[in-house]
């Protein structure tokens, strides 16, 4: 588990969650940056998406994760319920991931700087 919220880009401290970026790169690794370094990440990364990163903890990635969890929850539930049992926990699981990151972001990186 990382310690502290050090920006990935500059190696210093994010001082508050306003200034704070945590980006999923592919969907996996969580990494934290200030507003500004991540700003410049974009730039220098261009239309590489596949390595630029997809912010989770600002207003699109808290609505993903959301969505996700709940389209997981509705339709494996759905396919459990009608007796599809693999098909309803793959559902489940792949409709969790966006919500696991989106709480291991907030665990990590976002709960300390509210501790100050
Ligand atoms: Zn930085």
């Amino acid at each position: 588990m990382p310690s502290g919220t050090i920006c990935q880009r500059c190696g210093v401290p994010v001082p508050s969650t306003g200034d704070l970026m945590v980006v999923s790169v592919l969907g996996f690794s969580l990494r934290p940056y200030h507003a500004a370094c991540y700003a410049r990440e974009q730039q220098r990364a261009g239309h590489h998406f596949l390595t630029r990163g997809t912010p989770i903890n600002h207003g699109w990635g808290n609505f993903t994760a959301w969505a996700s969890g709940l389209v997981g929850a509705v339709g494996g539930g759905l396919l459990l319920g009608l007796g599809s049992v693999a098909e309803g926990v793959l559902i489940l699981l792949v409709g969790a991931w966006q919500p696991v990151l989106r709480l291991l972001s907030y665990l990590w990186y976002e709960r300390p700087l509210l501790r100050g």
